[in-house]
């Protein structure tokens, strides 16, 4: 489970370790930081580079308590030091020790820390860094910056980001004037950190927001933050800052996973509520956590103290000085530079691998006005999203509802059309519209190895199918006209019987295929193009596997043991799938996954996904998420989250030749084999 990689890698972080005496001798020999004092806080800098100055590795640096069980903690070699003991002043000497465990394969995940803002300079403490590296993160500074555009690209070279303690929020971020009690501000920083938390939120990075980092991350993503709490518990201390001055109780969130209590709490007190100490240099203070969030921590006078993300997303806030309380504050930054680990490993994989959807709608939205390249909210597939998703190549289809009896199918689309099959070509004119607006970047592929193609040249590729044979219009030569067009599957019906066969939401018109049916079968077959059995009957299923001389696919149907739907498929179903070499794709909808009231999450699809593998094998699963005919399972809601099931399937120690094969490998294998049996 998620929780165990921290308690594998965590120290004990219980108190009783230090007596007090212990903790009182360690003072600091800096001002304690009170975030947004009102008198200007000026950092704590250690410039001199002076042997013993504060701050700087090796002996006791004045933060960490001496006289610890372990006394090579803070770690030898983190941070550098200008007096270090073994220099000698040889250039050659340093450089050979670079190249010493050449090639280095043990990269260290990228830690972005947000800079404070000083006067002239860019700085922050010490302390953020050595936790980092002492961590097994490679730490950097993020400046402000004024473009955001170069904010966003900054992103793609971290694999997490500490949002840094630091002076007040501008309360006008969250539409509120100034009250009396409000301390400094720092108009760059809010800029910037607000819009570095949404951004590293879209992108999945794993983020840790620490004191005015916490507040940053409730202001962001529409939560509230108090100017200036007043409250019987002294919530800044002028105690030394690394002795813990409070108690706070962390709630377990149930089920286990990477919250806040499987971070702090230890297996020992699995179940109870426990104290735990913290330090604290702060005057606002989060009350509201907003939707993404939940309160995880508060002290004995009900102050937030942390937040934890509820849609899966590796994203902890605390509103004390983990950097500050030395080992007892390690494993936050353990935790963050564990998920920033996976989080480069699924980044790494996605560049290495060919990731395919087999299955969204989007394109009905097209005539809305929707803008495909660009962040749109009212989708769940653009281009943007595509690359923050780090997927490659989506099959869109065109969606076609079944006419009720008497209904008439222009009434049914958004578009003036005559029918079923000048639908289709209109969609398929928007999508081609939107890739000519953007060649370097989008392309239509009609044969895998065009998507390999676009992979190589930079591309995302958008691969064309139908939902619902209705396009064809009772006319068999309709099927060559949309080969054609680069169409390479045909999903034979939507929710009701069409002409071609029964659907699984129909009233068993035909018995399975109609006669029209079974020379729609032949002719995909003929022409190279898929037969996706999603949406049809049982009946209907079997006869089609029966009758298609290549494998069928089923594009976007999850497990009918797992969550009883019809449009899921039983086990007999796809072992018989597999039998014939076909595939089964799994999809992302939550009544497809989990039962009425029941909330789906990954973890939910996750276990369809291997639930299919075991009764099919690996070489018959993948996945398609059916995003924008449904969707909205936390986590996995949009094409921008999708890298999440990496993550999560890493975590599982999921071979990475078993995650390239349910991300593509297996569609396209059948994609292949189908067209090169046409003729
Ligand atoms: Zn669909
Ligand atoms: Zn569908």
């Amino acid at each position: 489970m998620i929780h165990n990689i921290l308690k594998t890698i965590s120290p004990s972080s219980s108190r009783g370790e230090t007596s007090p005496s212990e903790q009182n001798a360690s003072p600091s020999s800096a001002t304690p930081l009170r975030d947004g004092s009102k008198a200007r806080q000026t950092m704590e800098r250690n410039t001199t580079g002076k042997p013993g100055s504060p701050g700087i590795t090796g002996g006791n640096n004045g933060i960490y308590p001496q006289g610890r069980s372990n006394a090579a903690y803070p770690p030898q070699g983190g941070v550098m030091s200008a007096s270090c003991p073994s220099a000698s002043f040889s250039i050659d000497d340093i450089v050979s020790e670079a190249y010493s465990g050449y090639p280095d394969s043990s990269r260290r995940p990228v830690i972005g820390i947000t800079a404070n803002v000083c006067g002239e300079d860019y700085a922050h403490r010490q302390a953020y860094f050595r936790q980092v590296t002492e961590a097994g993160g490679l730490p950097v500074m993020l400046c402000p910056m004024e473009d955001a555009r170069q904010c966003a690209s900054m992103l793609d070279i971290v694999d997490g980001v500490i949002l840094t303690g630091g002076s007040d929020h501008n309360p006008l971020w969250m539409g509120e004037e100034p009250v009396r009690g409000l301390g400094g501000i720092n108009p760059a920083r809010d800029r910037f950190e607000l819009l570095l938390a949404r951004l590293a939120y879209n992108r999945n990075i794993p983020m840790l927001g620490i004191c005015r980092g916490i507040q940053t991350m409730a202001i962001a993503f529409g939560g509230h933050v108090v100017q200036d709490i007043t409250s019987r518990v002294k919530h800044s201390q002028d105690a030394p800052k690394g002795e813990p001055t409070h108690s706070i109780i962390i709630e377990p969130r149930g089920g286990g996973g990477e919250d806040m209590y499987g971070v702090l709490g230890n297996g020992v007190c699995a179940r109870r509520l426990f104290p735990h100490y913290v330090n604290s240099f702060h005057h606002q203070a989060v009350d509201d956590a907003g939707p993404l969030f939940r309160v995880a921590a508060r002290s004995a006078d009900g102050i937030v103290e942390a937040m934890e993300c509820v849609t899966g997303h590796s994203a902890l806030g605390v509103q004390w000085h983990p950097e500050q309380m030395g080992r007892e504050g390690l494993p936050l930054f353990q935790w963050l530079v564990s998920e920033a680990r996976i989080f480069s490993k699924s980044k790494s994989l996605h560049r290495r691998i060919m990731t395919v959807d087999s299955h969204c709608d989007t394109p009905m939205f097209f005539a809305k006005g929707v803008d495909f390249l660009s962040r749109d909210s009212r989708i769940l597939y653009d281009l943007p999203k595509m690359d923050e998703g780090h997927i490659d190549a989506v099959q869109m289809v065109c969606y076609l509802p079944q006419p009720k009896l008497g209904q008439r199918f222009s009434e049914c689309v958004d578009f003036a059309v005559d029918g079923p099959a000048s639908y289709a070509d209109l969609i398929f004119d928007k999508i081609e519209d939107i890739c000519r607006q953007a060649p370097s970047r989008l392309s239509i592929a009609r044969t895998p190895a065009d998507v390999y193609r676009d992979k190589r040249s930079g591309r995302h590729s958008i691969i064309l199918g139908i939902e619902n044979g209705l396009a064809l219009e009772h006319d068999i030569r309709q099927i060559q006209h949309f080969r054609q067009r680069g169409v390479t599957y045909i999903t034979l019906c939507h929710n009701g019987d069409n002409d071609i066969c029964d659907s699984a939401r129909g009233c068993q018109t035909h018995g399975g295929l109609s006669s029209f049916g079974r020379d729609v079968i032949r002719e995909m077959n003929r022409l190279g193009i898929m037969v996706d059995l999603s949406h049809a009957a049982e009946t209907s299923f079997y006869q089609a596997l029966e009758l298609s001389s290549t494998p069928i696919v089923c594009s976007h149907s999850s497990c009918r043991a797992l969550c009883d739907h019809p449009r899921n498929l039983t086990d007999d179903q796809m072992r018989a799938l597999a039998a014939a070499g076909g595939v089964m794709q799994i999809t992302l909808y939550h009544g497809f996954l989990a039962k009425d009231g029941e909330e789906a999450t990954i973890d939910t699809f996750i276990r369809h996904l291997y639930h299919a593998i075991d009764i099919m094998g690996i070489d018959h699963v993948g996945i398609g998420t059916d995003f924008d005919g449904d969707g909205g399972v936390r986590g996995i809601a949009s094409a921008s989250e999708l890298i999440n099931i990496t993550r999560h399937l890493l975590r599982y120690n999921m071979p990475e030749g078993d995650i390239e094969k349910l991300w593509g490998k297996n569609w396209l294998r059948v994609m292949n084999l189908c067209q090169a049996a046409a003729n």
